[in-house]
């Protein structure tokens, strides 16, 4: 099968670069697996697990949020945060998701306050799911 150089980089720097069979990451427009001579695009990217196939095996990455840049021999996911599920602090997560809990209880809905807690909620969530313990 024909593979191509999958990046993922955060701000503090790179967390997955190699060759892959298929990327599967959530955009604003939902799912979308990317495979060697797919067109180009550059797509928005929503809090999730983003799925690389390498050598048969997948690797999940939890990212929340950032850009998928696709070429055909190459996509680089340009990500606001992104963990590998070793790399994940099961107790960091379930802290912050109970804080975000509480402050959607508290926050009124459409304030600035209940949006962010909806997204910490949302990150926190997504790395439990992720993390591999
Ligand atoms: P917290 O409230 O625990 O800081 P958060 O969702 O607000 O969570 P982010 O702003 O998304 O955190 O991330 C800040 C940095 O901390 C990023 O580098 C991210 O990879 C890292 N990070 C956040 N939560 C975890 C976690 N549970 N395990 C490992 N790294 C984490």
């Amino acid at each position: 099968m024909k593979t191509m150089q999958a990046n993922v980089v955060t701000p503090d720097g790179s967390v997955f670069e190699g060759q892959v069979e298929m990327v599967v990451a959530k955009t604003l427009d939902g799912e979308m697996g990317i495979m060697a001579n797919h067109l180009p695009l550059v797509s928005p990217l929503s809090i999730g697990a983003v799925r690389i196939k390498k050598d048969s095996k997948v690797q999940l990455i939890a990212v929340s949020g950032g850009l998928m840049e696709v070429r055909p021999d190459e996509v680089n996911i340009l990500a606001e945060s992104a963990e590998l599920p070793s790399d994940i602090d099961v107790a960091r997560a379930r802290a912050a998701k109970e804080r975000a809990e509480r402050r959607l209880e508290q926050a009124k809905k459409d304030n600035i306050d209940f949006k962010r807690a909806e997204l910490a909620l949302k990150r926190a969530i997504n790395r439990l799911e992720v993390s591999d313990r």
